[in-house]
């Protein structure tokens, strides 16, 4: 039990100290009897407090504050101070062994860890030492603004120990040994808690989530579970409700982040859509209740939705040719720059540039689906290039026979234009029967608290979608 000693004695010090100052402020340098115990009775108060608050110590023998006070009187000053052999053993480590003292730096931009350094008017020598310390001398030189070093230095301002977060979990500690600099880690105590919450959308989704507590990385998050399903930046409606089951990340007892989401329910245009977290031995995925994965063949919508301006009003009354022209797809109104994402896995069939298209791509689908996206700035791929889902293939633009910048997006079944936010794709194959039954197991309790949560009998009738 190191450090109760060493409150014991730091405490004893302190009252000491303290009686010892008394006497160099009054005339003489001497105390009267009453003075003296006045002050003793007040430091026995004062330790007693002190010891009382710390409730690791209070089944420490040792702690016996009284005995400080009461042997210290004006003959026994210059005396060894008669102790409790146990009280006497406590002392002994503690004078060259003091309290940390932290003093605490928060890293901001363009701070290095020199600058630090010299702020706190230690030496570069002893900056080289830390940066090169086994093991983490790298890590404690890669420092972040929000970064937060704790300094423990002595009265002198002499170096003791340093402490930073290593990780989210873990603490580093850089102190003077008897051999010199050496470094050690220490964990932090992280505690997930599940929480819920449930919202409708009133003005838009991030005001929604913002409304009831969620992170905007949080509300991507629940965006991209549901983004082979809804088209988030044309397709969101006041109205929609979502839900979710999430964890929070608390560390030592403070809120540190919102974590994973478990489940989540979102429903569109009266559309109920369900999400439930599973790692089928490929890592954590989402999985719908029968457990076929979220993830299909094409994204609603092949751009970052957070990156279309909503206001866009396509005119389909074209200003050049003044003759009204037939609309088969979906224009994205966004700034010039936008990555534009392929909707789904297949061959560049055109990468090309017309004076009606602008900077075109189409893509083959397997043999029945080609998507194609119009008015590009850049285009990013080759005529034949294999793309991935969600691969950027050009930038958004305002090339060719436009109004303003703007994806124009076709998607076509066997040669049809088909509205590629509602056409109907092939369903997905559920996960295999050995690991379905774990799924619907770990799923149920979660589908359970989301329709607690959100039952779809709330629900509104659909409004009418807007879709072409
Ligand atoms: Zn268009």
């Amino acid at each position: 039990m190191a450090t109760p000693r060493k409150r014991t004695s730091t405490l004893m010090q302190r009252g000491r100290e303290w009686l010892d100052d008394l006497r160099a402020r009054l005339p003489g340098g001497s105390l009267s009897p009453v003075t003296i115990a006045v002050a003793s009775v007040l430091l026995v108060v004062v330790l007693g407090l002190q010891v009382m608050l710390d409730d690791e110590k209070i089944s420490e023998p040792v702690i016996e504050p009284g005995a400080v006070v009461v042997t210290d009187n004006q003959a026994e000053r210059d005396q060894p101070v008669d102790l409790p052999a146990a009280v006497v053993e406590a002392v002994e480590p503690v004078t060259d062994e003091p309290e940390p003292s932290w003093s605490y730096v928060q890293i901001t931009s363009g701070d290095t860890l020199e600058l630090v350094f010299r702020r706190l008017g230690l030496s570069p020598g002893l900056l080289h030492q830390v940066a090169n310390i086994d093991d983490y001398g790298q890590e404690l030189t890669r420092i972040r603004p929000g970064d937060e070093f704790a300094f423990d230095l002595t009265d002198e301002g002499e170096f003791r120990a340093l402490r930073t977060a290593l990780s989210e979990d873990q603490w580093v500690f850089v102190e003077v040994t008897a051999d010199g600099l050496a470094a050690r880690t220490e964990s932090r105590q992280l505690e997930t808690r599940i929480v819920e919450i449930e919202a409708e959308i009133t003005s838009s989704l991030f005001n929604a989530a913002k409304n009831v507590g969620l992170s905007d990385n949080m509300t991507l998050r629940l965006a991209s579970i549901f983004a082979w399903d809804i088209d988030f930046a044309l397709d969101i409606r006041q109205g929609d409700r979502f839900a979710l089951v999430f964890e929070e990340i608390y560390r030592e007892g403070q809120f540190l982040r919102q974590g994973s989401i478990l489940a989540a329910r979102f429903i569109n245009q009266g559309d109920s859509f369900e999400a439930v977290r599973f790692d089928a031995g490929d890592g954590p995925d989402f999985y719908d209740p029968d457990g076929r994965p979220m993830r299909k063949a094409f994204l609603r919508a092949p751009l970052n939705f957070t990156r279309v301006t909503s206001n866009f009003n396509p005119r389909r009354f074209h200003p050049v040719t003044r003759r009204v022209r037939p609309h088969n797809g979906t224009d994205y109104g966004g700034a010039i720059g936008t990555p534009i994402w392929a909707a789904g896995d297949g061959r560049v069939i055109e990468s090309a540039y017309d004076r009606i298209n602008g900077h075109h791509v189409f893509i083959q689908h397997g043999n029945h689906i080609v998507t194609k996206y119009l008015h590009l700035s850049k285009r990013q791929v080759k005529r034949n290039d294999r793309v991935r889902q969600g691969q950027t293939i050009g930038l958004l633009g305002a090339t060719g026979r436009v109004t303003g910048p703007h994806l124009h997006y076709e998607f076509l079944v066997n040669g049809v234009h088909r509205n590629p936010r509602t056409v109907d794709l092939p369903i997905a194959q559920p996960l295999n029967d050995e690991i379905l039954p774990d799924y619907l197991t770990a799923a149920e309790p979660m589908l359970d608290r989301l329709e607690a949560l959100l039952p779809p009998q709330v629900l509104l009738a659909a409004s009418a979608s807007t879709a072409e």
